[in-house]
């Protein structure tokens, strides 16, 4: 491979250039989620050559899954998906070290799997999931970057930035999670702004830290609000009562 082909409208990019190519080649960010929001994050950041990459989930390639989660094709069916995003991954750059975590992620194992990584980026479906991973990554200083989906409506923030608020300052209780419909563009969207954030945050360019995007695929529009660190979050909060 000649990098400097693969990369060119990279490196003559102002803001990024060598000096920024580099340092995304030399990056490790974990994605944990490999359906519909990881799979765009995974596919742009191979493309971009994010050096390392950790691909977390748990299940098998179904059917259902193709409506939306690109990553994933018809011979992948039955795989684990962690198996067939790192077979993807290699076929678009083969550069890649790609690792995989086949286990669900629970307060047990997150930190060990977190720590090796540089950013995260969290695109689980339950609220259990985001809470243990925005507790490790609040502990391990990691910056984590959040989207989620609601059939019609998403939201990208990033969290667990040195300043910035967590994941628990905006949400100190869950809501109730159940299965609902999704268009299957909508991911796609959500995860493509995801991808964009980290590789800002690679790049140590302004951020969506302290600020949730919420995007209506129904009404094609962009809202944004502010979130605060909470002082008494349970999590990153100053007035932790122990
Ligand atoms: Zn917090």
């Amino acid at each position: 491979m000649n990098s400097l082909t693969r990369y060119e409208r990279h490196l003559i990019l102002p803001g990024v250039g060598d000096e920024g190519q580099q340092k995304i080649n030399s990056a490790r960010v974990l994605i944990v989620g490999m359906g519909g929001l990881g799979s765009p994050v995974a596919l742009y950041l191979a493309a971009a050559g994010v050096g390392t990459m950790g691909l977390s989930d748990f299940d098998l390639v179904e059917e259902s899954n193709l409506q939306r989660q690109v990553i994933h094709s018809m011979q992948s069916i039955g795989k684990p998906k962690v198996e067939s995003a790192r077979e993807r991954i290699n076929a678009l750059n083969p550069h890649i070290n790609v690792a995989v975590h086949n286990v669900k992620l629970d307060s047990e194992n997150a930190v060990g799997i977190i720590k090796s990584y540089d950013i995260i980026a969290d695109c689980s479906d339950n609220f259990e999931t985001r809470y243990i991973l925005n507790e490790a990554c609040v502990l391990l200083e990691k910056p984590c970057i959040h989207g989620s989906i609601f059939e019609f409506r998403g939201q990208v923030s990033v969290f667990c930035t040195e300043e910035g608020p967590c994941y628990r300052c905006l949400y100190p209780e869950p809501p109730p999670g159940r299965v609902f419909g999704t268009l299957g563009t909508l991911p796609g969207i959500i995860g493509s702004i995801m991808a964009n954030e980290t590789l800002k945050l690679i790049l140590k360019a302004p951020n969506l830290a302290g600020r949730l995007l919420l995007f209506n695929a129904w009404e094609t529009n962009f809202k944004e609000l502010r979130v605060e660190k909470d002082e008494n979050c349970p999590i990153c909060g100053k007035n932790i009562v122990t």
